[in-house]
């Protein structure tokens, strides 16, 4: 990606919408204020009718637009969530638990010229240090300095040492949007002033954008925003597909998202699904999976009371799996436990981790 290019990857000042406009004026909070209503106000702008479908007509390769675009930031500030309205599908679970993300997600999205392919990590790191962390926090590094714009995602109106760890791998070279997701938690949207001008000193963003990643007008204005960073250059992936990912992989990560979002915080977020088999007959899919857990009572706490627990998680990755495929799916999930998994770089890495 870094070669080719035909355009500097800073856009002219010119280009810049008014969320972009310089906080380094001094401690101007009114001024602050008036820009991020503004910034508000521009929302929704330029909603195509159709934001469903692929590009009508492939415009001619010199007119074609496409660039990577990495989504970081620490667990749980609405990665996964952003990366799935900006995919227009469901291509990266999500849970209130940290952690769900594993696994370096590619999500694309053709629209007119431009198509932007992007990449969703697993959040950084930090409480433990073992074999999958040392894996994953690997895979962020990876990510950030082969693109060519980082989205770095915060919850609106905070900054703790994680949100730092995860800014302090953001090459200077490559330019960075400062996302505040969940802005809907906002109350007062004059508060933040002060805490914007304090991101503004931590890192030269080149842009901020409040939002919420669940609302579909704010996902829609950061495209026009993404878009001024991306180099002209023929596409990567056909202008319908939406992710590199196989079914396979899919069925994988839908059974952990139910898995994860019906266990309690009992279940450490070390348990992991693996597919023992995918067949295709004609509409029917056949799907076998095991969840692998690293304890005996972890198994007990999957299963449930006379196997409730497991039924519901098999019942509710079922109908999701139905709904993406589009046809019948039988599914029969085992749970194994394997004590020490997450500690095993060998083991890390058979499972499918980078
Ligand atoms: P990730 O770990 O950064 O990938 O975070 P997820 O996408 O898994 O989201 C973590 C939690 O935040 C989930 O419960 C989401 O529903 C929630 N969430 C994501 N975006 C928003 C938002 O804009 N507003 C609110 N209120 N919640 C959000
Ligand atoms: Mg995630």
């Amino acid at each position: 990606m870094s070669t080719g290019k035909k355009e500097p990857k800073m856009p002219p000042k010119s280009a810049a919408t008014p969320s972009a406009q310089p906080l380094d004026q001094g401690p101007d909070q009114d001024a602050i204020g008036a820009m991020l209503t503004q910034a508000l106000l521009s929302r929704g702008a330029a909603v195509p009718a159709d934001n469903a479908a692929p590009a009508a007509s492939i415009p001619p390769v010199g007119e074609q637009r496409c660039g990577l675009i990495a989504i970081v930031g620490k667990p749980n500030v609405g990665k996964s969530t952003l990366l799935n309205a900006l995919v227009g599908q469901k291509i990266s679970i999500t849970s209130r638990k940290a952690q769900t993300t594993r696994h370096r997600i590619t999500g694309m999205r053709t629209r007119d010229a431009t198509q932007f392919v992007f990449v969703d990590t697993p959040g950084f790191q930090t409480r433990h240090s073992n074999a999958l962390n040392r894996s994953l926090n690997r895979t962020v590094v990876g990510a950030v300095n082969d693109v060519d714009l980082i989205v770095f995602v915060v919850e609106a109106g905070q900054f703790n040492q994680a949100d730092a760890r995860v800014l302090s791998l953001l090459p200077e070279k490559i330019p960075a949007i400062l996302l505040a997701n969940k802005f809907d938690l906002i109350h007062r949207r004059a508060e933040i002033a002060p805490w914007l001008k304090e991101m503004q000193e931590r890192h030269n963003f080149a842009e901020f954008v409040p939002m919420s990643a669940n609302n579909a007008k704010d996902v829609e204005r950061l495209f026009g925003i993404c878009e001024k960073y991306l180099p002209l250059q023929p596409w990567m992936y056909g202008a319908d597909e939406l992710t590199d990912r196989s079914d396979r992989f899919m069925a994988a990560e839908i059974i952990r998202e139910k898995l994860f979002r019906l266990t309690g915080d009992e279940l450490p977020y070390t348990s992991t699904v693996l597919i023992d088999q995918y067949e295709e007959e004609g509409n029917l899919r056949k799907i076998a999976a095991t969840i692998v857990v690293e304890r005996d009572g972890h198994k007990g706490m999957i299963i449930g009371e006379k196997g409730e627990k497991l039924k519901r998680i098999g019942t509710e990755a079922r109908h999701e799996l139905e709904a993406l495929t589009g046809g019948k799916v039988f599914l029969e999930i085992w749970v194994k436990v394997r004590s020490g998994w997450a500690d095993d770089e060998a083991r890390v890495k058979t499972f499918g981790y980078e």
